[in-house]
């Protein structure tokens, strides 16, 4: 019997496989996406999305479908710790989620439980043509390489009706989360990071309270106490320590609140990792930990007590067929709200890298930098996780306790650890903090592309983290436009070429765009076969399905000459800027996009950034063919076919 064949078979629909699935319909792959639940998540569970994550999911053209909840958004988490005369607890400061030194137009944390997240994702995946078939589980596979071009041979049983479905496929994802088959088959192991493990209860509703960080709404005029006339919503995240153990409080859509309560740790003498709570429990627990303000629940929407391990996978693949991500490698507390947001990085990595190869873009060894670039941060994440979850399970000494230890110690004002941890924490937190480190995509001195004219001096990007936000005036409609998000998420590396001052570059950019066009350039390579047929109003691909350039002049609109910008560059008529917007962060630059990101408003420069906008390489702007040089060459550390090194004129 011929075998059905897909180009992936995604198992699991949390937001790994959802995010995963999404990007490769959309560009044009063929998934068969599976999930063993009957329904997608209905309440609860994640519900963070942080700063990058929403600058991820606006690229991806989700974030105004998420903001359609109305989600709670956290700019500032507030202290609070025990007073130490047993009057209960006080407010002893506060700090932003994400602080102003990260450039960021998504300053908070984006609250809405996962199951809207996971809603969202599923309508995009429908309309690019995959459904989610459900309840679908996974019984077997293996990479038998008995068909080349679908090496991985999939068994997928209905749980309904026991009907199994054998397909095969070019690869195969877990992500199934903490209990993954694939990752018990391929006896991948867990390494356990911190041997410390927690039970928590974590419940969503909706309160009434005179806890001070609220914000008092008309709404509820039903009161559960005569004096109670008003539904609260708290308003702000805040992290409670108290005698009676600690809290974290975050605000939610809909007027709800979420509390996580730690119910028991391993450092605990009676520890029992299968220890559970009622949700009065944990009602109760909250109640004791704000004394003396008080709480009441109007309506309890989920709750759940779920034990949780640190741990990290030992590998997340075996053969670069069989790939694994989110918490089918990783599992840590949920306190810094990351679990969801380090899923839909590892998806949006997964998914460009798979992308490369099967355009027959880049060479399959690429596929390694999955595992290196996500595992490394998985372990960031772990570290972080285990030092701020032990702090925030630590009893916090109480006000006279601390003022016994200044006594002694004669230290004076010095932050507690658990602030000194959490402020210094935000930046990875926000997910801005993600640093891939040196490989063939993040260019720095050992890279095999050897040009001088890599890395522009000076330049305040660096390889493996994200472009930095800068606004532009876009030339076709006069818009102001946010760069960064000018290019969507389809797959394609971006170049932006920082033209500088047009009368001065004017030979560096006509030099490059002669380059561009010859035979054995990288646009030219891997030009679309169909370039003939190319519709005048595409976009972002007007040459090859694998780069969007963008050119951007140090100039004010009105001012650039467009007639005299090589054609082959105003092939791109969507993506020709003027940088001429005022930035608050570089408040005397006068051309505040070059002079943000360090590039000289005379000269300009080369910023290459990756399909997820991580900046891949900075290459100077010069006469001649050095740039066009220095980009085939990087390009060419990784491409399939030689590129560069040639005189002809091609068919662009
Ligand atoms: C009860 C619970 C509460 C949580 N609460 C929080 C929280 O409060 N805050 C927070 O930050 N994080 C929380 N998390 C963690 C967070 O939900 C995860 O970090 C995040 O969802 C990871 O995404 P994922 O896609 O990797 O896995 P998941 O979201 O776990 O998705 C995995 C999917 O795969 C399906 N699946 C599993 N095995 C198979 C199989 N063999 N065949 C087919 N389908 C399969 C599952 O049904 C599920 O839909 C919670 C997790 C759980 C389980």
């Amino acid at each position: 019997m011929v075998q059905e064949t897909y180009d992936i078979v995604i198992v699991g629909a949390g937001p790994v496989g959802l995010l995963l699935s999404l990007c490769m319909s959309r560009w044009g792959y063929k998934v068969k996406h599976i999930d063993n639940r009957p329904v997608p998540t209905a309440t609860g569970r994640a519900d963070g999305i942080q700063p990058r994550s929403t600058e991820i999911l606006r690229n991806l053209g989700l974030k105004r479908s998420i903001m359609a909840y109305e989600p709670a958004k956290v700019y500032d988490v507030a202290f609070w710790d025990p007073k130490g005369d047993g009057s209960g607890i006080g407010r002893t400061g506060s700090w932003p989620s994400c602080p102003r030194f990260i450039d960021t137009r998504y300053p908070f944390t984006t609250l809405v439980h996962q199951g809207k997240i996971e809603r969202v994702f599923i309508d995009e995946i429908e309309k690019a043509g995959t459904r989610v078939e459900r309840p679908w589980t996974i019984h077997g596979f293996k990479n038998d390489g008995a068909n080349a071009d679908y090496p991985v041979e999939v068994q997928l049983k209905c749980i309904d009706t026991n009907v199994v479905e054998t397909v095969r496929s070019k690869y195969l994802f877990s992500g199934e989360g903490a209990r993954s088959f694939v990752r018990e088959q391929l006896g991948i192991k867990i390494h356990h990071k911190d041997p410390i493990a927690y039970v928590w209860g974590v419940m969503d509703g909706v309160v009434r309270t005179n806890f001070p960080d609220i914000e008092v709404s008309e709404k509820g005029k039903k009161a559960v106490k005569p004096e109670i006339h008003k539904t609260n919503i708290l308003q702000t995240k805040c992290t409670i320590h108290s005698d009676a153990g600690s809290i974290m409080v975050i605000p939610r859509e809909d007027n709800m609140v979420r509390l996580y309560v730690q119910i028991a740790s391993s450092t605990d003498p009676d520890w029992n990792p299968r220890k559970t709570a009622t949700a009065e429990e944990v009602q109760q627990t909250a109640k004791n930990i704000l004394k003396p303000y008080w709480i009441e629940w109007d309506r309890v929407e989920w709750y759940s007590v779920y034990p949780i391990g640190q741990g990290i996978a030992e590998k997340y693949t075996l053969d670069e067929r069989v790939f694994m991500g989110g918490d089918a490698c990783h599992t840590h507390s949920p306190k810094a709200g990351q679990g969801m947001n380090t899923a839909f990085h590892d998806a949006l990595n997964m998914a460009w890298k798979i992308h490369a190869v099967e355009t027959g873009f880049a060479n399959r060894s690429i596929l390694s930098t999955y595992e290196s670039e996500r595992k490394d941060i998985a372990e960031t994440l772990l570290n972080f996780d285990a030092k701020y979850a032990a702090l925030f399970s630590k009893r916090r000494p109480n006000a006279s306790e601390v003022s016994a230890s200044k006594a002694v110690s004669g230290n004076d004002g010095e932050e507690d650890e658990f602030v000194k941890t959490f402020k210094s924490s935000c930046e990875f937190t926000s997910g801005y903090g993600v640093a891939y480190k040196p490989n063939i995509f993040n260019w720095d001195a050992s890279h095999p592309a050897k040009s001088a004219l890599f890395n522009i001096p000076n330049v305040r990007l660096t390889p493996g983290r994200a472009f930095t936000p800068t606004m532009v005036t876009r030339l076709a409609d006069s818009n102001f436009v946010e760069l960064e998000q000018e290019v969507p998420a389809n797959g394609s590396f971006r170049i932006f070429i920082f033209a500088g001052n047009q009368n001065k570059t004017q030979k560096a950019i006509t030099d490059l765009a002669a380059n561009l066009e010859k035979e054995r350039s990288f646009l030219s390579v891997y030009r679309r076969s169909d370039i003939a047929d190319v519709s005048f109003f595409e976009r972002h691909h007007p040459h090859s399905k694998l780069f969007t350039l963008s050119l951007i002049y140090a100039g004010a609109k009105n001012e650039l000459d467009v007639d005299s910008i090589p054609q082959i560059l105003r092939d791109y008529h969507h993506h020709l800027y003027a940088d001429d917007i005022p930035d608050v962060r570089v408040p005397n630059a006068k051309f505040a996009a070059h002079e943000k990101l360090g590039l000289d408003a005379e000269k300009g420069g080369v910023v290459v950034t990756r399909p997820d906008s991580h900046v891949a390489c900075t290459i100077q702007l010069v006469e001649g063919s050095g740039t066009a040089d220095a980009l085939n060459e990087y390009f060419g550390s990784f491409a399939t076919k030689p590129l560069g090194q040639d005189s002809q004129q091609s068919r662009l």
